[in-house]
C-alpha cells in the first residue's frame, strides 16, 4: 500500500463530495437535468442546483453569492482576475505588482501582459523562507503611484505558497492597498483547506479558489469578485457567469465543490491542529535523519501552513529521489513543475536564493484530510535510504 503525501497537488475527494458528484452526474447523464441556462423544467432543476451550490460556497468563504463566478479551476480564476483587470479599463498601460513565488497560473499572466501588452510588472522578492515583506510591496507601489503618469495598479499576492507552505502577510498588504485605493487579487488555492478565509473581511477585490484542493473534483473552481471589481472577460461566449465567464456551468462540479468546501470548513480548525502536529514530526524527523538538509520553514511558526514540509536536499536530484520514494511506496513531489518526467529548477527555490542546482534538489511532502501518523512513519522509515541512493546516483 502506498502512502500519499502529495495533497497540495490534489487531495482525494471527500465522501460527501463524491456522493453529491455521482448523484448529480447521474441526473445529467440520464437527461433528468439539462443545461442550467435552459428554460425548461430540466434546465431549471439544474439551475436551482447551481444556485444552491453558489450560495453554499459563498457562505463557506464569507462572500455574497453574486460574488462567486464558477470557473474550471484556480488557473482560470487567476487568469480572469489578472488579465480581466488589465483589460477591464481598455488595456491602457497599467502596473501589476506581484511576487516572484506565485504559482505559474498567477505569475505567467502578468509576465505575458508585460511582454505582449502594455503592462508594467514588478515582482517582489522573498527571503529564504519564501515570505514577502509588506514593506517591499509598499516600496513598489510608491514607485508606481509616484511615477506621475497616473498609471493604474493591481497587487496580486498568493495567500499560501504551494511549494513551501509560507503564509503571506496578506492582511497587511490588503490594508496598505486599501489606503491607496488599489485592488488586490489573491490566489487562495492552498489556503482554503487550512486557514480561515473570509472574503468579506479580507480586503481583497478578487480571490481564486480550486475545488480539488479541498476534496472536490478536478476541473472546477471559482473566482470570487466583488461587485465593484472592474473586470473584462478573457474568453467570449454566452456570458453565463456574470457576463465575465462563458461556457455551460459544470453543474456536478459546482455541487461537489460546495459539499467538499462545507465539510472542509467544518473540520478546518481541528484539522489545522492535527496536521500541524504531523507536519512538525515529519520536519523534525527529516532534519534529524538527513545530513545537510534545509527545511525551508518560515521563520515565524504562525506563518507556516499546516500541510507542507519542503526541503532542499543537497546532492539528491528531485526526479531520482521521487522515483526512489515512489518505489518505496511514498507518493511525493518536488513542489515545482515537471515537464516530461524532468523536474525543472523551482522558480520558488531560485527566488529564495538557492542556485539552479539546489533548486532542482527539492522535496515537498504535503498532508491533507486522509493523512495519518502511519504516513509520517512510512516516510521517515524510507527517506534516509532513498536520499543515500539518490545522492549516490550522481556521485554526491
Ligand atoms: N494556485 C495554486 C497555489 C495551486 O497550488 C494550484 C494547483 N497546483 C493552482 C493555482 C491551480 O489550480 P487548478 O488546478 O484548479 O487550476
Amino acid at each position: 500500500m502506498s502512502h500519499f503525501l502529495d495533497h497540495a497537488a490534489t487531495t482525494p475527494m471527500r465522501r460527501a463530495a463524491r456522493e453529491a458528484w455521482l448523484e448529480a452526474t447521474g441526473r445529467l447523464a440520464t437527461g433528468e437535468w439539462g443545461n442550467p441556462s435552459s428554460l425548461h423544467a430540466g434546465g431549471r432543476a439544474a439551475r436551482a442546483a447551481v444556485e444552491d451550490a453558489r450560495e453554499r460556497i459563498a457562505a463557506a468563504l464569507g462572500a455574497h453569492p453574486t460574488e462567486v463566478i464558477f470557473t474550471a479551476g484556480a488557473t482560470e480564476a487567476n487568469n480572469l482576475a489578472i488579465k480581466g483587470w488589465f483589460w477591464g479599463a481598455g488595456g491602457e498601460p497599467a502596473a501589476i505588482i506581484t511576487t516572484a513565488v506565485e504559482h505559474h497560473s498567477a505569475l505567467d499572466p502578468g509576465r505575458w501582459l508585460a511582454r505582449e501588452q502594455r503592462a508594467r510588472l514588478s515582482e517582489v522578492g522573498t527571503g529564504p523562507d519564501a515570505r514577502i515583506s509588506t514593506e517591499d510591496v509598499a516600496t513598489m507601489l510608491d514607485e508606481v503611484l509616484d511615477s506621475g503618469d497616473g498609471m493604474r495598479a493591481l497587487i496580486s499576492v498568493q495567500w499560501v505558497n504551494n511549494e513551501t507552505g509560507a503564509i503571506q502577510p496578506l492582511t497587511d498588504v490588503a490594508a496598505l492597498a486599501q489606503a491607496m485605493g488599489v485592488p488586490v487579487h489573491s490566489d487562495a488555492a492552498q489556503a482554503v483547506a487550512h486557514l480561515r478565509v473570509d472574503f468579506a473581511s479580507s480586503g481583497l477585490t478578487t480571490m481564486a479558489v480550486s475545488a480539488h484542493k479541498v476534496g472536490g473534483p478536478v476541473g472546477t473552481g471559482a473566482l470570487l469578485a466583488r461587485r465593484d471589481a472592474r473586470l473584462a472577460p478573457v474568453e467570449h461566449g454566452g456570458g453565463q457567469e456574470r457576463r465575465l465567464r462563458s461556457g455551460t456551468v459544470d453543474v456536478a462540479g459546482a455541487i461537489a465543490f460546495a459539499a467538499a468546501l462545507e465539510e472542509t470548513v467544518a473540520a478546518r480548525d481541528a484539522e489545522r491542529t492535527r496536521l500541524a502536529a504531523l507536519r512538525d514530526r515529519l520536519a523534525a524527523g527529516i532534519d534529524a535523519a538527513i545530513h545537510d538538509v534545509h527545511i525551508t520553514a518560515p521563520a515565524d511558526p504562525d506563518a507556516w501552513a499546516p500541510h507542507i514540509v519542503h526541503a532542499i536536499i543537497p546532492g539528491a536530484p528531485s526526479e531520482a529521489l521521487l522515483f526512489l520514494l515512489d518505489q518505496a511506496g511514498i507518493e511525493a513531489s518536488s513542489g515545482s513543475a515537471c515537464t516530461a518526467g524532468v523536474v525543472d529548477a523551482s522558480h520558488v527555490a531560485l527566488a529564495m536564493g538557492y542556485d539552479a542546482v539546489r533548486a532542482a534538489q527539492t522535496l515537498r511532502l504535503s498532508l491533507g484530510h486522509t493523512s495519518t501518523d502511519a504516513d509520517v512513519d512510512a516516510v521517515l522509515a524510507v527517506l534516509p535510504d532513498a536520499v543515500a541512493k539518490a545522492r549516490a546516483s550522481v556521485g554526491g
